[in-house]
Protein backbone atom coordinates (compact mmCIF):
# COMPACT_ATOMS: atom_id res chain seq x y z
CA UNK A 1 0.00 0.00 0.00
CA UNK A 2 2.88 2.06 1.24
CA UNK A 3 4.96 3.88 -2.39
CA UNK A 4 5.75 7.21 -3.28
CA UNK A 5 2.52 8.00 -4.99
CA UNK A 6 1.33 8.46 -1.67
CA UNK A 7 3.09 11.54 -1.58
CA UNK A 8 2.05 12.94 -4.57
CA UNK A 9 -1.75 13.20 -3.88
CA UNK A 10 -2.54 15.83 -0.75
CA UNK A 11 0.04 14.73 1.43
CA UNK A 12 2.46 16.74 -0.43
CA UNK A 13 1.33 20.29 -1.95
CA UNK A 14 4.46 20.42 -3.44
CA UNK A 15 3.99 17.92 -6.14
CA UNK A 16 0.22 19.10 -7.13
CA UNK A 17 1.89 20.64 -10.14
CA UNK A 18 1.57 23.90 -9.36
CA UNK A 19 2.24 25.89 -12.64
CA UNK A 20 5.76 26.95 -12.72
CA UNK A 21 7.45 29.48 -11.39
CA UNK A 22 4.79 30.12 -9.09
CA UNK A 23 5.35 29.50 -5.49
CA UNK A 24 4.38 26.31 -4.22
CA UNK A 25 5.44 26.93 -0.12
CA UNK A 26 2.49 27.32 1.54
CA UNK A 27 2.24 30.57 3.27
CA UNK A 28 4.88 30.98 6.32
CA UNK A 29 2.19 31.62 9.43
CA UNK A 30 3.33 34.94 11.92
CA UNK A 31 6.06 32.97 14.33
CA UNK A 32 7.17 30.14 11.97
CA UNK A 33 10.54 29.31 11.69
CA UNK A 34 10.47 30.17 8.00
CA UNK A 35 8.98 33.32 8.15
CA UNK A 36 10.15 36.11 6.71
CA UNK A 37 11.73 37.33 9.90
CA UNK A 38 14.22 34.26 9.64
CA UNK A 39 16.01 35.12 7.09
CA UNK A 40 19.22 33.16 8.32
CA UNK A 41 20.16 30.22 5.94
CA UNK A 42 19.94 26.88 7.55
CA UNK A 43 21.34 23.29 7.08
CA UNK A 44 19.27 20.11 6.65
CA UNK A 45 20.21 16.77 6.09
CA UNK A 46 17.39 14.52 5.02
CA UNK A 47 18.49 10.24 5.37
CA UNK A 48 14.97 9.22 3.43
CA UNK A 49 15.53 6.10 0.95
CA UNK A 50 12.78 6.48 -0.88
CA UNK A 51 14.47 8.81 -3.26
CA UNK A 52 11.28 10.40 -4.57
CA UNK A 53 9.93 11.78 -1.71
CA UNK A 54 13.47 12.99 -0.33
CA UNK A 55 13.64 15.02 -3.45
CA UNK A 56 10.67 16.43 -2.81
CA UNK A 57 11.24 17.26 0.23
CA UNK A 58 14.76 18.48 -0.47
CA UNK A 59 13.01 21.32 -2.93
CA UNK A 60 10.65 22.29 -0.25
CA UNK A 61 12.68 22.91 1.91
CA UNK A 62 15.70 24.70 -0.39
CA UNK A 63 12.16 26.85 -1.58
CA UNK A 64 12.17 27.94 2.32
CA UNK A 65 15.95 29.01 2.35
CA UNK A 66 17.50 25.88 3.33
CA UNK A 67 20.72 24.49 1.74
CA UNK A 68 19.84 20.50 1.94
CA UNK A 69 21.80 17.62 1.85
CA UNK A 70 20.79 13.80 0.55
CA UNK A 71 21.56 10.44 1.79
CA UNK A 72 19.20 7.57 0.81
CA UNK A 73 20.98 4.84 3.09
CA UNK A 74 21.74 5.29 6.83
CA UNK A 75 25.19 4.18 6.54
CA UNK A 76 25.94 7.19 4.28
CA UNK A 77 23.76 9.38 6.58
CA UNK A 78 25.42 8.72 9.52
CA UNK A 79 29.00 9.92 7.85
CA UNK A 80 27.36 13.07 6.84
CA UNK A 81 25.79 13.71 9.99
CA UNK A 82 29.54 12.87 11.55
CA UNK A 83 30.99 14.84 9.43
CA UNK A 84 29.36 18.56 8.99
CA UNK A 85 26.96 20.53 11.57
CA UNK A 86 23.69 20.34 10.06
CA UNK A 87 20.66 22.59 11.75
CA UNK A 88 18.17 19.95 11.53
CA UNK A 89 18.53 16.28 10.86
CA UNK A 90 15.07 14.26 8.93
CA UNK A 91 15.49 10.55 9.77
CA UNK A 92 13.42 7.61 8.75
CA UNK A 93 13.23 4.90 10.42
CA UNK A 94 13.03 2.33 7.49
CA UNK A 95 16.22 2.50 6.03
CA UNK A 96 18.28 -0.52 4.15
CA UNK A 97 21.40 -1.29 6.02
CA UNK A 98 21.49 0.72 8.90
CA UNK A 99 18.18 1.68 9.93
CA UNK A 100 17.23 5.59 11.38
CA UNK A 101 16.95 4.20 14.89
CA UNK A 102 20.46 3.27 14.90
CA UNK A 103 22.08 5.77 12.95
CA UNK A 104 20.27 8.47 15.31
CA UNK A 105 21.95 6.15 18.72
CA UNK A 106 25.33 6.26 17.06
CA UNK A 107 24.99 10.42 16.67
CA UNK A 108 23.36 10.53 19.92
CA UNK A 109 26.75 8.68 21.57
CA UNK A 110 29.05 10.89 19.63
CA UNK A 111 27.27 13.86 21.18
CA UNK A 112 26.43 15.07 17.89
CA UNK A 113 23.06 16.99 19.16
CA UNK A 114 21.22 18.34 15.80
CA UNK A 115 17.79 17.69 16.59
CA UNK A 116 16.31 15.22 15.05
CA UNK A 117 12.95 14.75 13.39
CA UNK A 118 12.16 10.98 12.92
CA UNK A 119 10.11 10.12 9.82
CA UNK A 120 7.55 6.72 11.04
CA UNK A 121 5.51 4.48 9.07
CA UNK A 122 1.57 5.46 9.71
CA UNK A 123 0.86 4.69 13.27
CA UNK A 124 4.08 3.15 14.27
CA UNK A 125 3.53 3.71 17.95
CA UNK A 126 6.35 1.28 18.72
CA UNK A 127 8.62 2.98 15.97
CA UNK A 128 7.96 6.09 17.68
CA UNK A 129 8.67 5.10 21.12
CA UNK A 130 11.78 3.45 19.68
CA UNK A 131 12.23 6.66 18.09
CA UNK A 132 12.56 8.38 21.20
CA UNK A 133 14.67 6.46 22.97
CA UNK A 134 17.12 6.46 20.28
CA UNK A 135 17.33 10.59 21.27
CA UNK A 136 15.01 12.02 17.98
CA UNK A 137 13.71 15.21 19.59
CA UNK A 138 10.16 14.58 17.45
CA UNK A 139 8.65 12.31 14.93
CA UNK A 140 6.35 12.58 12.06
CA UNK A 141 3.96 10.17 10.58
CA UNK A 142 3.95 9.25 6.84
CA UNK A 143 2.17 10.48 4.64
CA UNK A 144 2.19 13.76 6.20
CA UNK A 145 0.95 17.20 5.19
CA UNK A 146 3.77 19.85 4.34
CA UNK A 147 2.08 22.36 7.09
CA UNK A 148 2.40 19.99 9.80
CA UNK A 149 5.97 19.35 8.92
CA UNK A 150 6.65 23.01 8.42
CA UNK A 151 5.19 23.33 12.15
CA UNK A 152 7.00 20.45 13.51
CA UNK A 153 10.65 21.91 11.87
CA UNK A 154 9.88 25.25 13.31
CA UNK A 155 9.57 24.39 16.95
CA UNK A 156 12.53 22.10 16.60
CA UNK A 157 14.90 24.66 14.74
CA UNK A 158 14.02 27.89 17.45
CA UNK A 159 14.98 25.02 20.26
CA UNK A 160 18.16 24.89 17.80
CA UNK A 161 21.33 23.97 18.86
CA UNK A 162 21.32 25.90 22.29
CA UNK A 163 19.75 23.14 24.35
CA UNK A 164 22.88 20.64 24.56
CA UNK A 165 26.31 22.43 24.89
CA UNK A 166 28.83 21.53 22.47
CA UNK A 167 31.90 22.72 24.23
CA UNK A 168 34.08 19.95 24.82
CA UNK A 169 36.31 20.63 27.91
CA UNK A 170 39.49 19.53 29.35
CA UNK A 171 41.39 21.35 31.97
CA UNK A 172 42.22 25.10 30.20
CA UNK A 173 41.32 23.74 26.97
CA UNK A 174 38.18 24.01 25.17
CA UNK A 175 36.89 23.26 21.64
CA UNK A 176 33.39 24.47 20.32
CA UNK A 177 32.25 21.83 17.98
CA UNK A 178 29.95 24.37 16.08
CA UNK A 179 32.57 27.32 16.09
CA UNK A 180 35.12 24.79 15.73
CA UNK A 181 37.27 27.47 17.84
CA UNK A 182 40.07 25.42 20.21
CA UNK A 183 41.17 27.79 23.12
CA UNK A 184 43.57 27.03 25.45
CA UNK A 185 43.93 29.12 28.47
CA UNK A 186 42.34 32.16 26.82
CA UNK A 187 44.62 31.58 23.65
CA UNK A 188 42.67 30.69 20.40
CA UNK A 189 44.46 27.78 17.91
CA UNK A 190 44.40 27.37 14.88
CA UNK A 191 44.20 23.35 13.68
CA UNK A 192 43.79 21.31 10.62
CA UNK A 193 40.58 19.97 9.52
CA UNK A 194 42.37 16.22 10.51
CA UNK A 195 43.29 17.62 13.96
CA UNK A 196 40.51 18.68 14.74
CA UNK A 197 38.47 15.43 14.12
CA UNK A 198 41.76 14.17 16.25
CA UNK A 199 41.14 16.53 19.06
CA UNK A 200 37.61 15.85 19.06
CA UNK A 201 38.00 12.04 19.43
CA UNK A 202 40.71 12.54 22.41
CA UNK A 203 38.57 15.07 24.24
CA UNK A 204 35.49 13.50 24.39
CA UNK A 205 37.33 10.19 25.46
CA UNK A 206 39.02 12.00 28.26
CA UNK A 207 40.37 10.61 30.68
CA UNK A 208 40.29 7.63 28.73
CA UNK A 209 42.94 6.30 26.32
CA UNK A 210 42.27 5.78 22.26
CA UNK A 211 43.79 3.43 21.05
CA UNK A 212 45.44 4.04 17.81
CA UNK A 213 43.61 1.38 15.39
CA UNK A 214 40.35 3.21 17.15
CA UNK A 215 41.71 6.63 16.49
CA UNK A 216 42.31 5.83 13.08
CA UNK A 217 39.06 4.91 12.32
CA UNK A 218 36.91 7.39 14.19
CA UNK A 219 39.11 10.15 11.64
CA UNK A 220 39.77 7.95 8.47
CA UNK A 221 37.16 5.66 8.53
CA UNK A 222 37.67 3.12 5.99
CA UNK A 223 40.32 4.75 4.17
CA UNK A 224 43.07 4.20 6.63
CA UNK A 225 45.84 6.48 5.51
CA UNK A 226 50.11 5.23 5.57
CA UNK A 227 50.50 4.29 9.31
CA UNK A 228 52.63 7.20 9.75
CA UNK A 229 49.89 9.52 9.44
CA UNK A 230 48.57 9.31 12.71
CA UNK A 231 51.95 10.64 14.23
CA UNK A 232 52.58 12.93 12.22
CA UNK A 233 49.23 14.96 13.39
CA UNK A 234 49.58 13.86 16.84
CA UNK A 235 53.22 15.67 16.63
CA UNK A 236 51.70 18.74 14.84
CA UNK A 237 48.83 18.49 17.97
CA UNK A 238 51.62 18.82 20.23
CA UNK A 239 53.09 21.59 18.61
CA UNK A 240 49.88 23.56 18.66
CA UNK A 241 48.34 22.51 22.25
CA UNK A 242 51.09 21.54 24.69
CA UNK A 243 54.41 23.69 23.49
CA UNK A 244 53.45 27.10 24.43
CA UNK A 245 51.97 26.46 27.43
CA UNK A 246 54.55 24.21 29.02
CA UNK A 247 51.68 21.72 30.69
CA UNK A 248 51.44 18.90 27.97
CA UNK A 249 47.93 17.66 27.75
CA UNK A 250 48.57 14.81 25.02
CA UNK A 251 49.60 11.68 26.75
CA UNK A 252 51.27 8.82 25.04
CA UNK A 253 50.67 5.19 25.87
CA UNK A 254 53.39 3.34 24.01
CA UNK A 255 51.93 0.67 22.02
CA UNK A 256 48.35 1.35 22.98
CA UNK A 257 47.42 4.94 21.98
CA UNK A 258 46.79 8.37 23.15
CA UNK A 259 44.98 10.06 26.03
CA UNK A 260 44.16 13.71 26.35
CA UNK A 261 44.66 14.41 30.52
CA UNK A 262 46.06 17.13 32.33
CA UNK A 263 47.99 14.82 34.86
CA UNK A 264 49.12 17.83 37.01
CA UNK A 265 45.89 19.98 37.38
CA UNK A 266 46.49 23.34 38.99
CA UNK A 267 44.96 23.18 42.42
CA1 LIG B 1 12.13 4.11 4.16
Amino acid sequence: MRGPLVYHGSALPLAQGAPSGQRRVPSARPGDFFGSQAPMTRKVLIIEDEQELAKLLKRQMEELSCTVELAFAGDTGLQLAESTTFDLILLDIMLPGMDGLEVCRRLRAQRVYTPVLMLTARDALEQKLAGFESGADDYLVKPFALQELDARLGVLLRRGRGSHSRVLTVSDLEYNLDTLEVVRAGTSITLNPTALKILQVLMEASPAVVTRQDLETRVWGEELPDSDSLRVHIHGLRAALDKPFGRPLIQTRHGIGYRLVDLEPSA
